[in-house]
């Protein structure tokens, strides 16, 4: 028996089973190289081969959207381009490339952003199969209860996947964001990521135990062990049974409604929350939008985006926040000046003021998609009663110009505000005055509160919500918002604390965003108190 150990949290089950080792061809194309115009040729039908093969896919999955826009980029062939002319075969100049672009997007900052290195690979890896006569299915022999094992696991790798024979994945590279999480925790597998080259000494066939939560992955475990891990399994489902029993119902407390909304970014999303209980879309975060492309989504683009979204509520609320953009978050179309403090910089409603066609682009775009569901508008990181009145004064340029050209929008749509900066919680009362409904971003109010980087370890002791700062703050929005009459929600991960339910829900808080696989466990918490 030998453990494997990381801590990046990727999902909270637990699965036992066997390994399934996934062993891929290497696709070295054999062939001599030809005139440059004809290594160019085979390049270019691989290319075409893969551009197909990828629009099928993302007709029935969102992440080959993504890939389907990556792929079309010209950026993608003349990198290839380059190398031939260098003197490079085929093989090689798509290698290099491949090489060239997964660095590029590994040194970005950004986590969201690093971790489309793995779809930048998942392409390239389509292109090199498709040059050597084809694609085919590493997961060839997977059986029922199987947990797969792979040094990396790309999104087309979940089509060619049967996820319901898998338990779980483990694999030596990934971090939280990367697809392989996600989807096991939309799945409610067990999956440990970012274990390092250990992995590749785990035998195919060998039992193994892959605990989600701890990070750890036992291989030949015990009897012992098993029976402990069986145990677990069994309490987490039972656990899980008893928060779903709540999960569709409406919740009150003292005879006041109480919502537990989701936090989504995209429609798949919001069906998935939906699905899970969810009292409507607290949180939008149309950043993702704009993320996934390689330029700015048009107004069109996004006006259906919107409205599918709105439409996959079925009437329910949904907020959607404008382009939140900066500290951590990059465009790669979009030139962001180099910053010493990127989180006290050009960042959220601060580039939308600056930007104002783009942003009356999107505030088009969402007003257009509110006649088509309970849609509301929502700013970003307000410091300042002025940056409020500007962005709604360019909301009602919106609509007149909308009148004006005879489009339908929603002229009465609620506008809120994000707290999530000690601005913005001093002024609540004067911000209350000017807008319907305040959501509490905690992630970052608590790292402005505390003056502690959310993602810098070194501090993370001091980025505490439970911190005394902190629950003034979230009192004195709550107080602000009631005095004032408007609706407050909380849509920071705090919200998704069930530590803390009981707390926010006496201090006054009627409306949750949670994370999607939180709905239940917020609900059945909230039925409790
Ligand atoms: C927040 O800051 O709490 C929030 C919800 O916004 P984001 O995490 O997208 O910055
Ligand atoms: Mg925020």
């Amino acid at each position: 028996m030998r453990t494997l150990q990381t801590s990046v949290r990727a999902s909270e089950d637990v699965a036992i089973g066997r390994a399934f080792v996934v062993r891929r061809a290497t696709v070295k194309a054999q062939h001599q190289r030809g005139s440059d115009s004809e290594e160019l040729q085979l390049f270019d039908a691989a290319l075409a081969l893969s551009t197909e093969q990828i629009a099928q896919m993302a007709e029935s999955n969102d992440i080959f959207a993504a890939h389907l826009e990556i792929v079309e980029d010209p950026m993608l062939r003349e990198g290839v381009e380059a190398h031939i002319a260098e003197g490079e075969d085929v093989v090689a100049a798509v290698e290099s490339a491949s090489q060239e672009l997964v660095a590029m997007f590994e040194a970005m900052d950004d986590e969201y952003l690093s971790a489309r290195a793995a779809d930048i690979k998942d392409i390239f890896a389509r292109i090199q199969a498709n040059l050597a006569g084809g694609v085919v299915n590493p997961f060839e022999g997977v059986e029922d209860g199987d947990i797969v094992v792979d040094t990396e696991l790309f999104p087309s790798d979940m089509v060619l996947l049967d996820l319901s024979k898998v338990r779980g994945f483990v694999t030596a590279q990934g971090s939280t964001t990367s697809h392989v999480c996600i989807i096991a925790r939309n799945h409610s597998l067990a999956a440990v990521v970012g274990l390092g080259n250990e992995v590749l000494q785990i035998e195919h066939g060998a039992t193994i135990i892959v605990d989600g939560a701890a990070g750890t992955v036992i291989v030949e475990p015990d009897n012992e062990t098993i029976d402990h891990y069986r145990l677990q399994q069994a309490n987490i489902a039972a656990m899980r049974q008893e928060q779903q029993s709540v999960a569709q119902s409406e919740l009150s407390y003292n005879g006041e409604h109480i919502a537990v909304m989701a936090n989504a970014g995209s429609v798949a999303d919001v069906e998935q929350a939906m699905a899970a209980g969810a009292d409507g879309v607290g949180l939008f975060r149309s950043e993702f939008l704009y993320m996934q492309s390689t330029e700015e989504p048009t107004e069109d683009a996004q006006y259906e985006a919107y409205s599918a979204a709105a439409r996959a509520c079925g009437g329910k609320p949904i907020t959607i926040r404008t382009l939140d953009i900066g500290g951590d978050k990059a465009l790669t179309y979009l030139a962001f000046p180099k910053e010493e403090n990127p989180f006290l910089g050009w960042r959220a409603i601060r580039v939308s003021l600056e930007l104002r066609d783009m942003f009356c682009r999107q505030l088009r775009a969402i007003l257009r998609a509110a006649t088509e569901g309970d849609v509301r508008i929502m700013f970003p990181m307000v410091v300042s009663l002025e940056e409020l009145l500007e962005a709604k004064q360019l909301l009602e340029q919106c609509k007149a110009s909308l009148a004006e050209q005879g489009v339908a929008y929603r002229s009465d749509i609620k506008v809120g505000v994000m707290i999530e900066t000690p601005a913005a919680v001093f002024i609540a009362d004067t911000l209350a005055a000017h807008c319907d409904f305040f959501s509490i971003g905690t992630n970052d109010l608590v790292q402005y509160t505390m003056a502690a980087d959310r993602a810098n370890v070194k501090v993370a002791h001091l980025y505490n919500p439970y911190s005394e700062a902190v629950q003034r703050a979230v009192c004195q929005t709550i107080g602000a918002a009631k005095r004032a009459g408007i609706e407050c929600s909380m849509c920071g991960e705090f919200a998704s604390d069930s530590a803390a339910t009981a707390t926010l829900v006496e201090a006054g808080l009627r409306k949750f965003s949670v994370n999607i696989g939180s709905v239940a466990k917020i609900k059945y918490t909230i039925s409790k108190l």
